[in-house]
């Protein structure tokens, strides 16, 4: 019996577009197999979820599911077998923004012979984690990676039983007559290319494991579990295929002080009363190195400062987020006799009653205002 597919991703019947996309995400990045190495039951999850996702997304799909649930998929056209992580991968390009994802392709390879593929080398994956400062401006980070590449002195000739076409024709006898099939060639692989002389340190297609030095340009705004794709930098193909990709995971690291949501950050500042009261003049956190901020005098608690273009560039390159200063009046628990015989005089002055106005929004406003 298959899961709901609405049950899988958490989301309502009646979710939105929006919803169900971001839903998808947070999943996407819970089980994230970078993010759970060797485990089967996250692995499972992980393509359980872009299956549903995968069907939820298309209103087309949405709509024959909502209607005959997962028998609208049996048959022909199915997910039956489940989708492979490199669909799951190229399906994050929409959801995580253009720069991740994506397969590539390779139409623009016109190959020889007519029709037929390059075979690509497979694709490595590397984690990479950042800081906030590097997320929050882009950043170029080099990382050493052990690619297989064509080993010197290495040749290929052309392969004997499918003519360099990489493809073998079969004739068959039907009972609707002879049938014509192409398959792909056992010889070759489908590269059309066979070994013919390597070096005795390279492997049986010819390749040799080599560190190189990769330069990974990574943009502002990337965010824990997307993914990067660095064209050409995985394995060589053997003959003339073209490599594979070098898949890059982004993990991130938590800030001391600041708290990131979004393109926005979050501090938490605490003042004492009498700098409540007076007024004062504060350096706080912020990406990149400390900025000093001014609270006017009788400023209140809970009030938020907002500093506009402080916060993380936006990945998609418009504008960036703000860094938004939560202050926080921090009250003694203790006072000396003078002290308390100053509050004590203080308690029925006229001007200590709370008179909130128009303009000092409740928590709750505040809050509503800032996600909206
Ligand atoms: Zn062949």
């Amino acid at each position: 019996m298959k899961e709901d597919y609405y049950a899988l991703l958490g989301v309502g019947k009646d979710a939105s577009a929006a919803e169900i996309k971001k839903a998808y995400r947070k999943k996407a990045i819970q089980y994230h197999p970078d993010k759970n190495p060797g485990d089967a039951k996250a692995e499972e999850m992980f393509k359980k979820s872009a299956e549903a996702y995968e069907v939820l997304s298309d209103p087309d799909k949405r709509a024959r599911y909502d209607q005959f649930g997962h028998a609208a998929f049996e048959g022909g056209g199915g997910f039956g077998g489940g989708m492979n992580m490199d669909d799951i991968f190229s399906q994050f390009g929409d959801i995580f923004g253009s720069a991740f994802g994506g397969s590539g392709g390779f139409g623009g390879f016109g190959g020889f012979g007519g029709g037929q593929r390059r075979t690509k080398g497979s694709n490595l994956r590397i984690r990479v984690k950042l800081n906030l400062e590097e997320i929050a401006n882009g950043v170029e980070k080099k990382v050493k990676v052990r690619r297989k590449v064509q080993a010197d002195g290495v040749t290929y000739k052309t392969c004997d039983t499918c003519g360099g076409r990489g493809q073998v024709t079969k004739v068959t006898n039907t009972i609707l007559g002879r049938m014509q099939t192409a398959a792909t060639c056992s010889s070759c692989g489908g590269s059309g290319q066979l070994l013919d002389k390597k070096p005795s340190d390279a492997d049986a297609q010819g390749l040799k494991v080599k560190e190189e030095t990769v330069s990974i340009k990574i943009p502002a705004g990337v965010e824990e579990g997307m993914q990067l794709k660095v064209s050409g930098k995985g394995n060589d193909a053997p003959g003339n295929g073209v490599p594979g990709d070098l898949l890059v995971a982004i993990e991130t690291e938590d800030h001391k002080t600041l708290k990131r949501e979004g393109d926005n950050l979050h501090y938490d500042l605490y003042i004492s009363i009498s700098e409540a009261v007076l007024g004062t003049s504060k350096e706080i956190d912020a990406v990149g190195g400390k900025v000093r901020i001014k609270l006017e005098p009788g400023i209140q608690s809970g009030k938020i400062l907002r500093l506009r273009g402080k916060g993380i560039s936006s990945l998609n390159g418009y504008g960036s987020g703000d860094l938004l200063v939560h202050v926080n009046v921090w009250t003694p628990k203790e006072l000396n006799k003078e002290q308390r015989e100053f509050f004590e005089r203080m308690r029925n002055s006229e001007n200590f009653e709370p008179k909130p106005e128009k303009s000092d929004k409740s928590f709750f406003e505040k809050v509503k205002d800032m996600f909206s």
